[in-house]
């Protein structure tokens, strides 16, 4: 029987999984990952997490336990650097979550917490390639087969997703070869949605966002939508990068969107008790009204947030947004 490693369906997820998979399967590994988010993960993820988490971490505790009973063994990445911006790295609790999960979660199978450092390209992403492989017993041309074809994967997706694809499409997109779905062009309205990935793709927890834009007649845009060297290009719009991957991510597709004024206002969704997100909105907020005064609304969400109140502040944007228009 092969063995079975756990891919828990949150937080870097949403940027990585093809690539993760690809890798796995192709070295004789079984992959499995949580269901999408649900009230029994997040009841979960609150009972396990520490009190004072954001809700990201809470989430991917609870994902954690929906699988751990399940494999042998949980890829839980230690991400410290992924791309060569000097001075980014990750926010503290991605760079704690293995201990973090150690200390809070009793029964966990064992730990794949491959510390994911790119300073130096490609080379130190096949060394930990290599790393992984040769602790599962898998010769040299082995590990190097599973890289290209992990690599060819995760390119793969990221190109799905640039031109317009959500991230769930992509994925059973390339997993069923079905061609993907992308959103209706029916909106006159175009939206940037911006923030982490796991909020703004996690359609549980941000109350189907995307789908409910689409029913109110706007398309939305994403950072994710934007090629990853491009995005890199906007980094020179900011005079000093800030700390978070994930917050420049953002702050760079915000600049993008609002230089080629291809949208018509900009959501930025934040978590409640995100340290980095409280200077990520303000700054997006003041750019946003600097770049020709661009409508911005900030979505914060919690475990407590809830429809009513979403789909009250989205409708009256909307509004807002078309009585702009006329
Ligand atoms: S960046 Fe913010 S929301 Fe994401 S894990 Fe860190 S504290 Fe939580």
């Amino acid at each position: 029987m092969p063995v079975r490693v756990g891919i828990p369906r949150y937080l870097g997820y949403f940027s990585f999984y093809p690539l993760w998979k690809t890798f796995f399967e192709e070295l004789g590994l079984e992959v499995i990952t949580s269901p999408p988010t649900n009230q029994e993960i997040l009841n979960e993820g609150v009972a396990e997490a520490v009190n004072d988490a954001c809700i990201p971490i809470k989430l991917y505790h609870g994902h954690v336990a929906a699988i751990k009973d399940k494999v042998d063994m949980l890829f839980v990445p230690r991400f410290v650097k992924v791309r060569k911006l000097e001075t980014e790295t990750f926010c503290p609790k991605f760079l704690g979550l293995p201990d973090l999960l150690q200390a809070s979660i009793n029964n966990l199978p064992e730990l794949l917490d491959t510390r994911v450092e790119l300073t130096s390209g490609r080379f130190e992403l096949f060394r930990i390639a290599r790393e992984i492989g040769e602790r599962f017993g898998a010769s040299l041309a082995k590990i190097t087969k599973a890289y290209l074809s992990a690599c060819w994967d995760l390119r793969r997706y990221w190109g799905l997703m640039c031109k317009g694809i959500l991230p769930y499409d992509a994925i059973e997109c390339m997993e069923k070869g079905y061609q993907a779905n992308r959103q209706k062009e029916q909106g006159a309205l175009s939206i940037a949605v911006l923030g982490y990935p796991y909020l703004v793709y996690d359609e549980f927890i941000n109350m189907d966002l995307v789908k409910k834009l689409n029913s109110l007649g706007a398309k939305v845009f994403t950072a994710e939508m934007i090629s990853p060297g491009r995005l890199l290009r906007e980094a020179k719009n900011m005079p000093k990068q800030m700390f978070w991957y994930y917050s420049n991510r953002a702050m760079h597709a915000a600049y993008y969107y609002l230089k080629k004024k291809r949208v018509d206002g900009i959501i930025h969704v934040t978590a409640f008790a995100c340290g980095p997100d409280a200077m990520l909105d303000r700054l997006m907020e003041m750019e946003s009204k600097e770049w020709g005064r661009m409508p911005f609304l900030t979505l914060s969400i919690d475990e407590e947030t809830g429809t009513g109140g979403v789909d009250t502040r989205l409708e009256a944007f909307i509004d807002m947004l078309k009585r702009r228009r006329v």
